[in-house]
């Protein structure tokens, strides 16, 4: 992408609305713009973020097993009579009435619709387990929507319902997707951190919720230090093994603890010695709850067992906020110039910067990096606006380009252009013959 092209609205001034970093930052970089409070507009690079992200997460989802299916943002009050949740999900809901004066809503979460289509269709516990997701966009009408992305009311989320015939299967469908989704964030570039969590209006018994450290997050955490040494390497985990999943769940969740829940506060107290206490901020990324059948014996979602006897099927949910994860990475990822983005979500995996415009050999040589780059599907930015070289190196700073290739007529005196590390900060003279096959090795 050529910047003279793109259509990158920055602001130099730091918008008054904005109270924290990364609301600050994606702002200032042009990924989004607030359409009315909560609902944003993605502009062309916020929009590749979110769609990296949604990438691996569906890679993620499909690698455990999990299908994707498309339901719609509205749906019919009369689902949620029947679960009984349409009197208690309160104002968070958005209600709407249609021409027909039929009652509908924007749906805050799909655990009627889902189950609904499930029952039309599986009658065996031969079609078990079956786990379905998607990834759609959401609306509550939250209280106080702040921190932009963060607490939207419109928002992005991958939700997925899973659906087994007994108990025991339905908590190996949660340790598989805890590890699934430890998996994911981890290819993000975050350490998310698993820990026991209250069910809220979604209900049931068993729930995890995971958690960012930041300063700026809204959870208060309270945790075993020693996690933060932890490596999530699961780049290998089979997940039809049981025990395996098991074993990365009771390891990874057992230590960790928040007093705000109710199952156990005194487990935090356990945490021993008294040095790897720690209390953080932190951000909710993501959740995952088992329900039992909870939904699925109000609205009939049964099956046949082995013995030809009609069962309620056991079900659980699991959340993940694909936007608010925009927000979480950066408020993870930046400095006082702008984002870092990890190179797995990067919008632009390398910038190029012609520092004279009007220097011939400078320009040939920006056009050869640039059209190798692109034709190896490299995706690169190149930045071939009439501006000072130091306002290009800002605005690449600023909307975190993890690789940055400077190009001018001094360092090709010398045969050299610059790539500089934006993770670091540091910059080293490339030959302008290897910088190509470099950054391909880089990234
Ligand atoms: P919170 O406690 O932050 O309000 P929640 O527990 O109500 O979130 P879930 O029902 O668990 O949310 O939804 C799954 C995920 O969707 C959350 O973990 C969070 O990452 C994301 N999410 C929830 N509400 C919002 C929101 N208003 N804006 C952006 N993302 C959200
Ligand atoms: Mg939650």
């Amino acid at each position: 992408m050529r910047l003279t092209r793109y259509f990158l609205p920055v602001l130099r001034e730091v918008p008054a609305e904005a109270q924290i970093t990364s609301h600050k930052l994606m702002l200032r970089a042009g990924m989004i713009k607030q359409a009315v409070s909560g609902i944003y507009s993605w502009m062309p690079l916020g929009l590749k973020v979110l769609q990296n992200i949604e990438g691996i997460v569906i890679e993620e989802q499909e690698r455990a097993g999990h299908l994707p299916l498309l339901m719609p943002t509205i749906q019919p009050a009369s689902l949620w009579q029947k679960s009984g949740r349409y009197d208690d999900y309160g104002e968070e809901m958005l209600r709407i009435r249609d021409r027909h004066n039929r009652d509908l809503l924007y749906g805050p979460t799909n655990e009627e619709l889902i189950t609904e289509i499930f029952s039309s269709h599986v009658k065996s516990y031969r079609d078990l387990p079956l786990t379905l997701f998607h990834i759609q966009w959401k609306f509550r009408d939250e209280m106080r929507p702040r921190f932009g992305v963060m607490r939207g009311r419109e928002f992005l989320m991958k939700d997925g319902y899973n659906f087994d015939i007994t108990m025991d299967d339905a908590i190996h469908s949660y340790n598989r997707h805890l590890v699934s989704y430890l998996k994911t964030y981890e290819r993000l570039g975050l350490k998310a951190i698993p820990m026991r969590a209250d069910t809220g209006p979604i209900g049931g018994n068993y729930s995890h919720e995971f958690l960012v450290l930041a300063d700026t997050g809204e959870s208060e955490v309270f945790f075993d230090k020693r996690i933060l040494d932890f490596n999530f390497g699961i780049a290998n985990v089979n997940f039809d093994d049981i025990g395996e999943c098991q074993k990365i769940v009771d390891e990874w969740t057992a230590p960790y603890a928040r007093t705000d829940e109710t199952h156990d506060p005194e487990a935090f107290d356990r945490v021993v010695p008294k040095e790897f206490q720690g209390v953080s901020r932190a951000i909710e990324v993501g959740q995952i709850f088992y329900f039992g059948t909870k939904y699925s014996k109000p609205m009939g979602a049964h099956v046949t067992d082995s013995e030809g006897k009609q069962v309620p099927v056991h079900m659980g949910s699991h959340g993940i906020g694909v936007s608010r994860l925009v927000g979480a990475i950066i408020e993870a990822f930046h400095d006082d110039k702008g984002i870092k983005w990890p190179i797995s979500v990067a919008p632009f995996k390398v910038g190029i910067v012609n520092t004279v415009m009007g220097d011939q050999e400078t320009c040939e040589v920006c056009e050869k990096i640039y059209s190798e780059l692109t034709t190896t599907n490299f995706s690169p930015l190149y930045d071939d606006r009439e501006e000072r070289a130091g306002s290009k190196f800002t605005t690449m700073e600023l909307i975190g380009i993890p690789w940055r290739i400077t190009v001018g007529p001094r360092g090709l005196k010398k045969g050299i252009v610059e790539l500089t590390d934006r993770h670091s900060g540091e910059s080293r003279e490339i030959p302008t013959d290897n910088i190509v096959s470099l950054i391909k090795e880089l990234t």
